[in-house]
């Protein structure tokens, strides 16, 4: 038997914020009236770093978060950790909807690029200790079609921005002297991408922006953002300027057709012993995920466990958000058993599972808007790739709203509009068939070691709007 069929700690926020629960900083809930010069609704990383530049641009400035439950009770707290240098979005698509082309989809390419360093810098001069570590990140190719999808994927990367060195195509020796997993057939090797520990970012953030005198809400949620007029259920604020960073959180603010919320769940399993590390090698910090159609993504942690991520239920009918991230049986078995299939042999056991929601809209690119006329505005839509996404959405969304033009003001996401998802239950049933397409077609590619990508898997990213 290679998986522990045991019963881990499950949702509760997860194993990051529950691991932290001693670090959490403590924060009021907001009542009465107040006045700010810059409000922000959401204590997740968009909502932390827009708080950072604001108060950054301008000292002088009163800015306040209102988060509706913790800091880190979204995504920020649950997340994979990967600080990665991918767009929160389709590049090819960005290019076609830019005026720039395909020069303004590379140069959010490049800005996500230095997003990875440009958040280790800051936590670095900030002194915020969140497991950061820089490695690199693996795609494993298990089948012999996925290795044809990350030769395009290289090509696409190149395409848009990434040089040689920054994603490199590897064979399957070079992949297992790096990571022994006993399925791949080779691999993608990204250099831009760090290890961390979501839930140490968040109260890193949130602990430099105290010293800040950024005012922080828990328990405080805005109910409605009516231009300089924000109304929470005991209290109402006038902001001058108001920064929406709720992502898959976003229905009741932003519509529940603009952005819906997709679950993604994890396992973090107990720390292995040294013999088993051994067998698996991976050291260091470097981030894994593979070209499945159900894809996984997976750190090292600091402390010697494996987290690892997928995707289990998808969508929960009418944008349920799934409160404290419970997550069913079947995802956790689901994980355990590719970890398992990945390396066989080592007796894994799930300490905690849980899961959360990316925000996604309907063609998965993500955006930054700013209206100057109501002084609102929001940066969401990361889907996956949220973390660095965030840094370099709430820092764009403030060099908007304060009339600074950057390299990052023009980029092709800023103003991006994706078409509205379909009403319900029409997105709940084609959000459901994209996954099951997608599960059937990585059976279908594994079982006949196909070299082709199913077609199933075509029509389902077609439905998904992720591919046209
Ligand atoms: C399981 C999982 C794994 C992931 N792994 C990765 C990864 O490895 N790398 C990566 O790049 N991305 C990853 N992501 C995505 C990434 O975590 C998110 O895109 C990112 O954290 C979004 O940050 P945010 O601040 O915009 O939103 P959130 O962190 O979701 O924060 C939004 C906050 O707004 C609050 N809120 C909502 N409504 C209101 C209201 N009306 N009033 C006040 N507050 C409100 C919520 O309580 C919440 O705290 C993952 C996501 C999940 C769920």
């Amino acid at each position: 038997m290679t998986a522990l069929a045991a019963t881990p700690r499950n949702g509760e926020l997860g194993f990051w914020m529950t691991g932290q629960a001693d670090k959490r900083p403590s924060f009021p809930r907001f009542t009465g009236q107040d006045s700010v010069d810059v409000a922000i609704v959401g204590g997740g990383y968009t909502g932390l770093w827009a708080a950072y530049f604001a108060k950054k641009l301008e000292p002088s400035l009163s800015v306040a978060v209102f988060e509706a439950e913790q800091v880190g009770y979204g995504a920020s707290g649950r997340n994979g950790g990967w600080l990665s240098a991918m767009p929160a979005g389709n590049r090819a698509r960005f290019a076609r909807a830019s005026e720039g082309g395909i020069e303004a989809s590379r140069a959010l390419q490049r800005e996500f690029v230095h997003g990875v360093d440009a958040v280790l810098d800051i936590l670095k001069a900030e002194g915020i200790d969140a497991d950061q570590d820089k490695g690199g990140a693996l795609v494993a190719a298990h089948t012999e079609a996925g290795l044809g999808r990350l030769v395009a994927r290289r090509e696409a990367d190149l395409k848009y921005g990434l040089t040689e060195d920054e994603s490199q195509l590897i064979g399957r020796n070079e992949f297992q002297s790096q990571i022994n997993i006993s399925t791949v057939h080779g691999g993608l090797f990204y250099k831009h991408c760090a290890r961390i520990h979501p839930a140490k970012l968040v109260y890193g953030l949130a602990d430099t922006l105290t010293s800040m005198g950024v005012q922080i809400y828990e328990g405080s949620r805005v109910d409605s953002v009516e231009g300089k007029t924000l109304t929470l259920a005991n209290g109402r604020v006038s902001a001058a300027k108001t920064f929406i960073c709720t992502e898959g959180y976003s229905g009741p603010l932003l519509g529940k057709r603009t952005l819906i919320p997709i679950n993604s769940s994890m396992i973090i399993t107990k720390p292995l012993s040294d013999e088993a590390w051994e067998q698996i090698g991976w050291n260091g910090a470097k981030c894994l995920n593979d070209s499945a159609h159900t894809f996984i993504y997976s750190q090292r942690t600091a402390d010697g466990r494996i987290a690892m991520g997928g995707r289990g239920v998808p969508y929960r009918f009418g944008s349920g958000t799934g409160g404290d991230g419970a997550t069913a049986q079947s995802t956790i078995d689901l994980i355990l058993h590719k970890l398992s299939t990945f390396f066989p042999g080592i007796p894994f056991e799930a300490e905690h599972a849980w899961s959360g929601v990316l925000g996604v809209t309907r063609d998965w690119n993500g955006g930054v808007h700013w209206d100057p006329a109501s002084g609102v505005g929001s940066s969401t839509g990361y889907a996956g790739h949220g973390v660095t996404a965030a840094y370099v959405g709430a820092r764009t969304l403030v060099e908007l709203a304060f009339e600074k033009e950057t390299e990052r003001t023009s980029l092709p996401w800023v103003g991006y509009r994706s078409k509205k998802w379909e009403p319900e239950p029409l997105r709940f049933l084609g959000v459901h068939a994209m996954y099951r397409l997608f599960g059937i077609a990585d059976q279908w590619e594994e079982r006949r070691g196909s070299s082709q990508t199913s077609l199933l898997a075509k029509f389902g990213s077609r439905l998904a709007g992720l591919h046209e």
